[in-house]
């Protein structure tokens, strides 16, 4: 049984004072209590890594990044931060390859894949991000775009460092739409990327990862997609900013 794991990417969002009333309203409102049964992780801007770190104090609830960062050591890189960094933050997780990192950023799969060795290098965990677009999926395309995007990253770590490595699916098209994948079409890729990873590292060591689901996820949709065989948790964009909305999915992930 793999344990159910709900990540809030707060993207671009929040304010000190914003960030401290969401937490409270979150410990306040069972967060706590919630870890025995359900992995949490808070993925907040980087300049508030600090902030929220402090907040969870003395909880289990994990804290990780959007972006490490360079895959660059330290040096004449203004701008960027690398994942030693990360570490002196208490971060245990890092967003790599996020579709819109992929788009605004240019990032490509060999930077993803770079990046997730980083990650790894330092004893963080990589939450690899894949996800085709409404066009890719019109086209026929689904298939070819993950195993690119999958197949890019896992042939790059040896079955060691794979085995460490958290997946999302997140199809581009239900990103922040409202346009979720049903629970079907969702598990129908998830065992898709399972099946990928098990070309590389063997199907043992492929039904130990965990494969989240991103996209449009809200409370009233999180019960019937998390009881996918191949649904290991969620990725949650704008239902984070809400206590009671991510706690909703939260507790639907029991
Ligand atoms: P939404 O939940 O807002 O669709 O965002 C999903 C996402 O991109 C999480 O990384």
């Amino acid at each position: 049984m793999r344990k159910l794991l709900v990540a809030a990417n707060w993207k671009m969002n929040g304010r000190l004072e914003q960030n401290r009333a969401l937490l409270q309203s979150l410990k306040n409102n069972g967060l706590l209590e919630l870890n025995h049964e359900v992995d949490v992780l808070i993925i907040p801007p980087a300049c508030y890594l600090s902030q929220v770190s402090q907040e969870l104090v003395g909880t289990q609830v994990k804290l990780g990044a959007q972006n490490i960062c360079s895959w660059l050591q330290d040096g004449a890189f203004t701008g960027e931060m690398n994942a030693q960094m990360m570490v002196d933050l208490n971060v245990s997780h890092v967003l790599v390859g996020h579709s819109e990192r992929r788009a605004f950023c240019a990032e490509s799969d060999e930077l993803v894949a770079e990046k997730t060795k980083a990650c790894l290098v330092s004893g963080l965990v990589p939450l690899v991000c894949v996800g085709e677009t409404l066009d890719e999926r019109e086209q026929g395309l689904l298939q070819a775009v993950l195993s690119r995007q999958v197949l890019t990253v896992a042939k790059s770590l040896d079955e060691e460092a794979l085995s460490k490595v958290v997946w999302a699916y997140e199809p581009v098209w239900a990103i922040g739409t409202g346009l979720t994948a049903t629970p079907e079409q969702a598990q129908e890729v998830h065992a898709f990327i399972r099946s990928l990873l098990a070309t590389v590292m063997g199907q043992v060591a492929a039904d130990k990862l965990h494969i989240l689901y991103g996209g449009s996820v809200k409370a009233n949709n999180a019960v019937e997609l998390f009881a996918q065989k191949d649904i290991d948790g969620g990725l949650i964009g704008g239902a984070s900013l809400s206590a009671s909305d991510f706690l909703g999915i939260c507790n639907a992930a029991k």
